[in-house]
């Protein structure tokens, strides 16, 4: 089969696209993505047929999505805090980007398209664990933009029978997350931190939670979808229901590293939620077979990588 992944040069992006060429039963794996947070060595030594560009560009999609089979949309500009600093920006790449591509899959005859969604969409909803049935209430234009975006999945379905899979991510870390610019995300941020031996900045008191997923469990759950072709027009939590705080972050980061982290507290950030656990019944419910990675083991090798960095085969 003919996968396209959008994005697939971003961090699980890239990721997908090493765990994909591994698969025999996927014969061609395409990337489109304009390098506007991702990078081309995040496809260093694989055979992937790469396409410059933006998702705004319904042409380009034509000439990317003719004869494929999947089309896993992972591009988007994905950062909370970035999305506060300029809405429209985030609007365009997240929700315009994600129509022109349910647009250019409905012209290419139906591909199937699973998309990335965000746990952010929950915002200010106060009840736990977070299942797909509570009504999402977005606290920052990233979230909205996500929000907008899975909304689009579901109505391509139900009006032109569009084969989606909208996933709502949680927090994912793993090799090939860059550490060291102004958006980075908490784990690579404080691997980076603490291995500098540098003091390592919290936004709160640290009591807020975060449901991590390991980077190669995302992948193995997309490469499932794609392949079994799973469809839900409703969205589907992708993670494991770990809620952890940022404090018991850090004591795993001591257990992982060998070293005590030093954490320094500063104020809470606006758009950021306070507690975040994923309900996961609708994901084990249509893949089963998905033993996640545990949180200490996934730390270790992404601590393993950020020390030497190298291309990643089979996202593991
Ligand atoms: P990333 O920034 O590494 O990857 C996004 C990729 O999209 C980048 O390579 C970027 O260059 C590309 N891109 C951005 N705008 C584009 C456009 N207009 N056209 C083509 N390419 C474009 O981020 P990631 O962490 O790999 O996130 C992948 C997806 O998962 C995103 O949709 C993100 O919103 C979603 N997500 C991620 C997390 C997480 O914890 N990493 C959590 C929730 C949702």
């Amino acid at each position: 089969m003919k996968i396209v992944i959008t994005g697939g040069a971003g961090f699980i992006g890239g990721n997908l696209a090493h765990f994909l060429a591994q698969r025999p039963e996927v014969a061609e794996v395409r990337v489109v993505d304009d390098l506007s947070t991702g990078s081309k060595d995040n496809l260093a030594g694989l055979d992937a047929d790469f396409t410059e560009g933006s998702v705004l560009d319904g042409a380009l999609l034509d000439r990317v999505f003719a004869g494929a089979d999947t089309i896993v949309h992972l591009a988007a500009l994905p950062s909370v805090p970035r999305s506060v600093r300029d809405p429209l920006a985030s609007h365009h790449a997240n929700a315009t980007g994600t129509l022109r591509v349910l647009e250019a899959a409905r012209r290419a005859g139906g591909a199937q398209v699973i998309a990335a969604s965000s746990s952010s969409v929950y915002g200010g909803n106060p009840r736990l664990p977070k299942h797909e049935g509570l009504r999402p209430l977005p606290l920052s234009p990233y979230a909205v933009s996500k929000l907008a975006a899975e909304a689009y999945l579901g109505a391509y379905h139900h009006c032109y029978g569009l084969p989606v899979l909208p996933f709502r991510f949680f927090n994912v870390y793993g090799p090939g997350q860059p550490a060291g610019h102004a958006y980075a995300a908490v784990v690579p941020a404080w691997i980076s931190e603490v291995t500098a031996g540098r003091p390592v900045p919290v936004h709160g008191d640290g009591h807020q939670t975060r449901d991590f997923t390991y980077v190669g469990t995302v992948c193995r759950v997309l490469t499932r979808a794609a392949l079994r072709r799973v469809v839900s027009a409703e969205p589907v939590n992708l993670a494991y229901g770990t809620r952890t705080s940022l404090l018991e972050l850090a004591a795993e980061l001591e257990a992982v590293l060998g070293t005590p982290v030093d954490l320094r507290h500063g104020p809470p950030r606006p758009g950021d939620v306070r507690h975040s656990h994923a309900d996961n019944a609708r994901l084990r419910s249509l893949f089963p077979e998905v033993e996640p990675v545990p949180l200490r083991e996934g730390l270790r090798r992404t601590a393993e990588w950020l020390r030497h960095p190298a291309p990643r085969p089979g996202g593991a």
